[in-house]
Order: structure tokens, then sequence, then C-alpha cells
């Protein structure tokens, strides 16, 4: 790959990331001309650019160099750190952001009583983080079944599918809307500034050191 003398970041293009990223982004001090394309960002002032890309590919984009850091949501890291451990084990969580808060959760029909994991064995869970499903149910000793589903997860207890579900919950809403409840807590996620454990050791590296102090600046007058 061609060496970059500018920093590029990754970000959701469109989605509950892609605004209050790009506030974070403008309260740090860049400013960033849209492409005609909207897929590429050029920044005015520092030399730092984005890429404007579904959430999913973020990691990946970090692993392959394709871009320094990502602004990305912890449950979609941790997936793709389980299941890339390879590329997956170089990148980190430099920052935690304090924004898109939700948690990972495994959800019952409502009617069903639950009292702990072993009630889960033998059941069919339906998600789209198999990674970190199947983290859980291996510390919390369970032998359940992952049904992997790229989307509408919550309705897959309806259809039969499966007998439960474990996806990303906010208020609740979506659950009570599929007469489903919130049993168990997986992951607690936000959104976080994912790069590689290592920062580069050329140029780019010194920008993002310094967009990490002026982040942890705009971080703590937020606190
Ligand atoms: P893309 O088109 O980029 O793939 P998406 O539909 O996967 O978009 P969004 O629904 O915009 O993504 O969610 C992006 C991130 O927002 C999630 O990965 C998660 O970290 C966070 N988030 C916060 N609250 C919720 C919620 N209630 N449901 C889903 N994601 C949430
Ligand atoms: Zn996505």
């Amino acid at each position: 790959m061609k060496p970059r003398d500018r920093l590029r970041i990754a970000m959701q293009k469109s989605g509950r990331l892609t605004e209050p990223a790009q506030e974070l982004l403008a309260r740090c001090g860049l400013k960033f001309r849209q492409s005609r394309d909207k897929l590429f960002c050029f920044g005015e002032g520092e030399p730092v650019d984005l890429l404007l890309v579904r959430d999913d590919d973020i990691p990946g984009l970090i692993a392959d160099g394709v871009c320094d850091l990502g602004i990305v949501g912890r449950n979609v890291l941790n997936e793709f750190q389980f299941a890339n451990p390879e590329p997956g084990a170089g990148l980190a969580e430099l920052r935690s952001l304090g924004f898109g808060s939700c948690r990972l959760s495994i959800a019952l029909p409502q009617d069903e009583a639950y009292d702990g994991p072993e009630q889960l064995n033998g059941q069919r869970i339906a998600t789209s983080y198999p990674g970190l499903l199947g983290e859980w149910l291996r510390v919390n000793n369970v032998d359940a079944k992952v049904v992997f589903l790229a989307g509408s997860v919550e309705i897959a207890p309806r259809l039969g599918t499966a007998d439960a579900i474990c996806d990303l919950v906010s208020s609740g809403a979506t659950l009570v809307a599929n007469q489903l409840r919130e049993t168990a807590i997986v992951v607690e996620s936000e959104a976080v500034l994912a790069g590689h454990r290592d920062l580069p050791s050329d140029e780019r590296g010194e920008i993002a050191e310094l967009l990490l102090r002026r982040l942890d600046g705009v971080i703590q007058v937020r606190d």
C-alpha cells in the first residue's frame, strides 16, 4: 500500500453515530469538505480526512490499513475482534466517546420466567453478533444454538426461527413492541475511537496524538 501522510478516519456514513461523530470532530477543531460521491471528506485545516462507510466495515478498514482510526460502536469493534482474532488483535479501543450508548442483551418472550443463564441450555438464540454471544455462552457455561441473522433479529421468536434473541437495546421499546423482555446483558456498548494498538510511527502518528489530546480536552469539558 502507498504510504500516506494524512491521517484517515472512518466513520458511519448514515446512521445513529453519524451526527454525534461529526459534532465531536468539529469540536476537536476539524473541518471537512465533502466530495461529490460523499464517500470521502477532505480535511481543510489539519491533515485529517474522513471516509464515510457502513459501520460494519470500519474495523476491517482499520485492520487493512485503509484507515488509521475509526468511530464505531464497541459492539461492532468487539465482534470483529472475535470473528478475526488475527487482525482483530492489533485493534484497540483508544477512547470511549460517550454517545451511542446501548446494550447487547439477551431477551426472551415476555411470558417466560428467567432464573439464570442455565435456562438457555438447548435453546436457539438469534443474533447478528455470533462472536460476542458465543463468548458469553462459553463464559456462562451454556450450551445453546446460535442462529445468525443479519437483521430483524427481534421478530425471530414470533416467526418460530429462534427461542430467544441477542440484540442491541437502548430504550427497550423495540423489545416491548415484539413482546420480548431483556434478561441478561452481554456487552455494555457506546461509540469508541478504534485504532491500531500502536499508532503509526510516521507523521500520521503525530497527528493522531494531537487529535487524541484535543479529544481528551473535549471529553473532559463535556464530563
Ligand atoms: P449501517 O448502515 O452503517 O450498517 P446500522 O443500521 O448497522 O447502519 P445503526 O442502527 O445506525 O447502524 O447503529 C449504529 C450503532 O449505534 C450500533 O452499532 C450501536 O453501537 C449504536 N446504537 C445505539 N443505540 C442503538 C439501538 N437502540 N439499536 C441499534 N444500535 C444502537
Ligand atoms: Zn451496520
